[in-house]
């Protein structure tokens, strides 16, 4: 059965998921898409404390 009560746009700007602490964020951002040969990209998402102690540039982000 399907629920859905937001839409994929949203969720698509705000993914909600932090890759490198591995849990639900708020402030998640694009930081790399790691492609693979022989399967889908994989893109890897970083809130914002995350991004301040290990320096993650988002995806796009201007220097
Ligand atoms: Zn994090």
């Amino acid at each position: 059965m399907m629920h859905s009560k937001e839409t994929t746009a949203d969720q698509e700007a705000a993914p909600g998921w932090c890759h490198w602490h591995d849990g639900p964020s708020g402030t998640a951002l694009l930081i790399d898409v790691i492609g693979e040969d022989s399967g889908p990209a994989f893109s890897r998402y970083a809130c914002k404390p995350c991004r301040e102690q290990r320096g993650l540039q988002p995806e796009g982000a201007q220097p």
